[in-house]
């Protein structure tokens, strides 16, 4: 777990002031099937904050790039859409959506009981309280060294042979505790090959899929 605010008082946290005013460039929002990692298959609320400065060549959401592109929506808007919803996760994604201070917006979901989660590319400063932090190096912007004691889940997206090398790198820096994934890059089907068989001989690492594109789910 990590929270930004480890050092203040607990009863703090038990009582988040409120943030009026506060607001986040939102691409989407929606409540869907988290479909990849450990927590694969579980129902989560997914929040997608515009704005990216890492620019993978292979990115499939290219549209979150331009944080201008994305409508605010202020923290109490975002935490009625996911308090209406049901959902037990609200994943914060994006984008890269620690370019964001994202202190109010989590501990406004915590507030009402969702946990929280991050998938981040680690190149910006952490903010916010996460029960969760996926993170998902890139080589075109590396990750920050403060991020690597708070990772829950590593997850390296494999296109050749480079990105293996790159995953154990990531490993290294990373806790014992933290778990870890190669995931194939959709459209480049010849990484799967390449990812079954480091695994088999590298068992401390598992395989993600994108499985909400089989299942067809946003
Ligand atoms: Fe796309 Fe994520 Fe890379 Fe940003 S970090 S360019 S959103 S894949």
């Amino acid at each position: 777990m990590y929270n930004s605010f480890e050092h203040i008082d607990s009863d703090v946290l038990q009582n988040p002031e409120e943030y009026p005013g506060v607001e986040y460039p939102i691409m989407e929002h929606f409540y869907t099937i988290q479909g990849e990692g450990v927590h694969t298959g579980k129902a989560a609320y997914f929040i997608r904050t515009g704005g990216c400065d890492v620019q993978c060549w292979w990115c499939d959401v290219k549209d979150s790039w331009d944080e201008s592109k994305h409508p605010k929506m202020t923290v109490d808007e975002i935490v009625s859409e996911v308090q209406k919803s049901g959902a037990p996760i609200a994943v914060i994604t994006g984008g890269e959506p620690l370019l964001h201070d994202l202190d109010a917006l989590t501990n406004s979901i915590k507030n009402i009981g969702v946990n929280t989660h991050i998938e981040t590319s680690g190149s910006s400063p952490l903010s916010g309280n996460f029960d969760w932090i996926t993170l998902s190096p890139k080589r075109f912007k590396k990750p920050l060294d403060e991020v690597f004691p708070y990772v829950d889940e590593l997850k390296v997206v494999v296109l050749t042979k480079k990105d293996l090398v790159w995953a154990e790198e990531n490993a290294a820096k990373c806790p014992d505790s933290t778990k870890l994934f190669l995931q194939p890059e959709w459209d480049t089907p010849d990484s799967i090959k390449l990812i079954v068989n480091y695994v088999k001989e590298h068992p401390e690492w598992g395989i993600s899929l994108q499985t909400h594109k089989y299942l067809q789910v946003p």
